[in-house]
């Protein structure tokens, strides 16, 4: 581990000079002295070090590779001839590659010797590999930037194309992730086929011990940088996040999760200081696209502009997306609704708030969503909502992680904020720390949402979907003893997504089946599903369509004990349930199954443990007996 010096010096006062035409560069963005993860990284890089640069998020790393690659291919006395490269920088999603090839960009569009450096974006989705290829022989990039699996296909499966004998650097940023995501095959396919006379580098905000495989493949006696935060309110406590990032949590109860997003929001929009540009964490893609379409119809959320992105939609609309959110202008109010994919190395400018609605199934993602906030000094602000009760014992999980988080009160309807935590007296056990709000408006403000989804039919099966894969990817959650589904009130959770009745789902069976389970649901009085319709004319007509063959059996059908008359679309709802059911019960059996055979085993291993004590024992007395061993000091023993 090498120390950083925490006055970093400028980028003129490195020791071996950078290029003049990178130093314009940087004076052109402004940016004079380097970062303390600069001034560690660069000089190493550039003298043959391979790195592990591990720091928080927005401390700069980006430019710790982007500078020593291009200083490295400017300063070859041979350039680079066509079809041969000089650095290959892999990120773990096409966001974050694009974003990086912008900041090669900025040094290289006007660059002299532009040819000596120019960029390859590879990213799949929006071209073939065949579109890929034509690109590489036409344009004759020499960096190539780009996600694993189509920088495995360039380079691998088409031979003769990109010569990698000269290549002289190969980064991977978000490297934890990279593995994380499940790409180490990609990776050594990439790897094995660089020479290894060559320089790595790893980037990261979190490294994990998974890292030391990624470490032994391809690098040869790392140099490890690691940029530490001290938290200023607690001298010479280390923490994981920017100094400049204040964290905090809000407690509420399931049903008015949604509706404390959407004060935070508009709170923020009445301070004349208050932030502007928000990203929002969901835990499932439905989620996004469910509460995308509810939260961007709400009468008191009309002056924000709302974007989704999440990892199922087509690259086009991904891409798009994510550049109308941060092309937009910083006068207009706007949020970001996204699952994961977003979470990792995004430099989004002016990004003011995360929020995370649901706290991410990896701890790890924690430090990276609310780090896109609050980076390279500038002040941030990010949320995570908890759910009263066992979800609240994640703060004191994430102080563990060197992760401190403050408690913030609740919002009530008039933008007043209302302390809920619980008296230290009245505290009878360790995880309520909050009390329940009563919030008078919660009802008319489901009943918004609930006015939202009679819309269009097609809201009523989003939001279905929203919830059922919310609940699917609760149980995901690594930390399980945190985020149990049986803790929580699912009653009240299917209330705050305006659900108008509750799905049939194994996790809410069980809940139901509870002694003292109380209802907590109220359903849509007097709803009538039959004419609820489909905005959508095809789909409306198929559902008609459908609704009528399905009476006219019910009809020639002899009459069968009563049954509620649903729109076919639900029936068949309720097979996929029935069927999803019983996969479940299948698993349940397997795990039942499987824990019995632990459990044997354990018994086995505990008997033999005992017997090899009684054993123990037995050699204790017999000595005992032959008087090699005092009485008192044996019955000590045991
Ligand atoms: P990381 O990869 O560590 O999360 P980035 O490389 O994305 O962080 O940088 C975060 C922000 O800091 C970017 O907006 C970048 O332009 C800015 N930045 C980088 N280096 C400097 C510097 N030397 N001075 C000022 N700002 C910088
Ligand atoms: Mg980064």
């Amino acid at each position: 581990m090498t120390a950083v010096p925490t006055h970093a010096g400028s980028f003129r006062s490195l020791e071996t000079p950078l290029s003049e035409s990178i130093l314009s560069t940087l004076d052109e963005m402004g940016f004079e002295t380097m970062t303390p993860v600069q001034s560690g990284a660069i000089p190493l890089f550039m003298k043959n070090k391979d790195v592990v640069v591990e720091a928080v998020t927005g401390s700069g790393k980006t430019l710790s590779f982007v500078v020593p690659i291009l200083e490295k291919l400017l300063r070859r006395e041979e350039p680079l001839k066509n079809h041969e490269i000089g650095a290959v920088v892999i990120t773990p999603t096409r966001e974050l590659a694009q974003q990086i090839h912008s900041v090669f960009e900025k040094f290289v569009t006007h660059n002299e010797r532009e040819e000596d450096v120019r960029l390859g974006l590879f990213i799949g989705g929006s071209s073939s590999l065949a579109e890929d290829i034509t690109t590489f022989k036409k344009t004759h990039p020499r960096i190539l930037i780009g996600t694993p699996g189509r920088l495995e296909e360039l380079l691998t499966k088409s031979a003769q194309l990109v010569n990698t004998k000269e290549l002289e650097v190969l980064v991977m940023d978000e490297a934890d992730r990279l593995l994380d995501m499940g790409f180490s095959k990609q990776l050594s396919s990439i790897i094995a086929h660089l020479p290894k006379q060559r320089r790595t580098g790893l980037f990261s905000a979190t490294m994990t011990d998974a890292l030391s495989e990624l470490v032994r493949a391809g690098l040869r006696n790392p140099v490890r940088i690691v940029v530490k935060v001290e938290d200023l309110a607690n001298k010479g406590v280390i923490q994981r996040t920017p100094a400049t990032l204040d964290i905090d949590y809000l407690v509420c109860d399931a049903d008015q999760k949604l509706l404390q997003l959407a004060r935070i929001l508009s709170s923020e929009l009445e301070q004349e200081d208050g932030s502007r540009k928000f990203i929002v964490y969901f835990a499932t893609c439905a989620m996004v696209d469910y509460f995308y379409k509810i939260l961007s119809r709400l009468s008191s959320l009309k002056p924000f502009s709302f974007h989704s992105l999440h990892g199922q939609m087509d690259t086009k609309r991904r891409s798009a997306t994510y550049t109308s959110f941060t092309e937009l202008s910083p006068a207009i109010p706007a949020v970001l609704l996204c699952t994961d994919v977003a979470s990792r190395g995004l430099d989004i400018s002016d990004l003011d708030y995360v929020i995370q609605y649901d706290p991410p199934q990896d701890p790890k993602a924690f430090s990276h969503r609310a780090g896109r906030a609050g980076r390279a000094g500038r002040k941030g602000r990010a949320t995570v909502l908890l759910v009263r009760g066992r979800e609240e014992v994640y703060v004191e999980f994430l102080k563990l992680r060197k992760i401190p988080l403050v408690r913030r009160p609740y919002i009530l309807p008039d933008h007043t904020l209302f302390d809920n935590s619980v008296n230290e007296d009245d505290m009878d056990d360790d995880k309520a720390t909050s009390v329940q709000v009563k919030d008078d408006s919660l009802a008319d403000f489901i009943k918004d949402v609930r006015a939202i989804v009679k819309t269009d039919r097609d809201l009523n099966d989003r939001a279905i979907m929203a919830f059922v894969s919310w609940a699917r990817a609760y149980s995901k959650h690594e930390a399980s003893y945190i985020f149990r589904i049986k803790d929580l009130d699912l009653g009240k959770l299917a209330m705050g997504f305006g659900l108008l009745k509750l799905p049939k789902m194994p996790e809410l069976k069980a809940q139901q089946t509870q002694p003292g389970y109380v209802n907590t649901f109220v359903e849509e009085e007097g709803f009538d599903w039959d004419t609820y319709k489909y905005t959508d004319k095809m789909r409306e007509a198929k559902r008609l369509r459908e609704l009528k063959e399905y009476q006219e059996k019910m009809a020639k059908a002899k009459p069968q004990p009563k049954k509620k008359v649903n729109a076919a679309w639900s029936e068949k709802v309720d097979a996929k349930e029935r069927k999803v059911v019983r996969k479940e019960k299948k698993q349940a059996k397997k795990e039942f199954l499987k824990k019995q055979e632990l459990e044997a085993k354990e018994t086995k291993k505990r008997d033999l443990e005992e017997d090899l004590e009684d054993w123990e024992e037995e050699k204790m007395a017999k000595k005992v007996r032959k008087g090699r061993m005092e009485k008192g000091a044996f019955e000590e023993m045991f």
